[in-house]
């Protein structure tokens, strides 16, 4: 790494003393003090940690951030201060793909004779939505072609855990042909203790926010994209959905914005999980999407870049009144 942290905390926080265990401490960056609150992680794991000891101000996070909110510079610029591939990068979502490992191992065994979905087999319902095939492949969606009957034309969803264990899978006939249930779930309980796409996340370098979305199609969408997310069963979530989020999120520090489709209905379930997740100790809010766009499968490079300057501008408390403001577009320019 090129990144020479206490030099840039020299230039940057200056002022500041390393203690004996590793720690630089400073005044804060974030609010006015004399005597210095402010603690930066030097040595040993996750250098540039981060956090502000006085309690009305406890702003915190990992190195990324720091370099990015001291100096006022967008996630891509300071992924690029420490020479690291930008996750968020709308432009280079490959960089994200390189990084993912397949599942590893299967519990229960996934129904036999399903393909997975190539150029060859690619359901017509996917191109449609504008799906292209390298934001499918890596979530290792299957297709049922003929040697599964009761799943012939279903395009089926594995869930695995976060340590690539399979468990159980959901399916969307993809023709409207009227053959056949249009989705199916064999164990939606199953289903409701799991968060579909969380095993791609354990396998990222770094993650700042963690987007909930609500079921399979969004979390394609977003990843396409190049926003990490992971997918709830329904627009609420059960008590073993919010542990997997609080444990993704203390592993990497993350954020977690809560993004379900728009309504109001929706609205106020978003709100009370960010609720449920900040009691857990979690950095959690809940956003709105940007106007005109009803559901997170619904956005596309241009709103989603709206979206995020909405939540680089720190707006994810007020997400109602900002997705309204004017000079939120234009915030970021990169
Ligand atoms: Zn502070």
């Amino acid at each position: 790494l090129s990144f020479d942290l206490p030099s840039w905390l020299q230039r940057h926080i200056p002022g500041g003393r390393t203690t004996s265990s590793g720690w630089y401490r400073a005044r804060c960056v974030f609010h006015n003090e004399t005597s210095p609150s402010f603690a930066v992680k030097v040595t040993g794991n996750r250098p540039g940690s981060f956090g502000c000891l006085a309690a009305s101000c406890g702003r915190k996070g990992g190195l990324v951030r720091l370099i990015k909110e001291v100096e006022g510079i967008s996630w891509a610029e300071a992924f690029q201060r420490i020479d690291q591939p930008n996750p968020f990068a709308l432009d280079d979502v490959a960089v994200s793909d390189q990084v993912v490992r397949a599942p590893r191992a299967t519990v229960n065994p996934l129904p036999a004779g399903l393909v997975p979905v190539s150029a060859e087999r690619y359901p017509t319902y996917l191109r449609d939505r504008r799906y292209a095939l390298e934001d499918v492949a890596p979530h290792g969606l299957l297709f049922g072609d003929g040697a599964c009957p009761t799943l012939r034309g279903y395009l089926v969803f594995p869930y695995w855990t976060i340590d690539g264990q399979y468990r159980t899978y959901s399916a969307r006939r993809m023709g409207d042909d009227g053959r056949g249930p249009r989705h199916l779930k064999p164990d939606e309980g199953l289903a409701n203790a799991m968060l579909y796409g969380a095993w791609r996340i354990a396998a990222l370098p770094r993650l700042d926010r963690l987007y909930c979305v609500e079921g399979q199609f969004d979390v394609l969408r977003m990843w396409s994209l190049g926003l990490p997310a992971v997918g709830l069963s329904t627009a609420s979530t059960t008590a073993a959905q919010r542990n997997q989020v609080v444990e993704i999120a203390r592993q990497f520090d993350a954020d977690v914005v809560v993004l379900l489709d728009r309504g109001a209905s929706e609205d106020q379930s978003s709100a009370e999980i960010a609720s449920l997740l900040r009691a857990r100790g979690v950095r959690a809010e809940s956003a709105s999407l940007p106007e005109g766009v009803k559901d997170p499968d619904g956005l596309d490079a241009a709103s989603v870049k709206l979206l995020l300057d909405i939540g680089n501008e720190r707006a994810l408390e007020q997400p109602m009144e900002q997705t309204e403001g004017s000079g939120v577009q234009g915030a970021q320019d990169d």
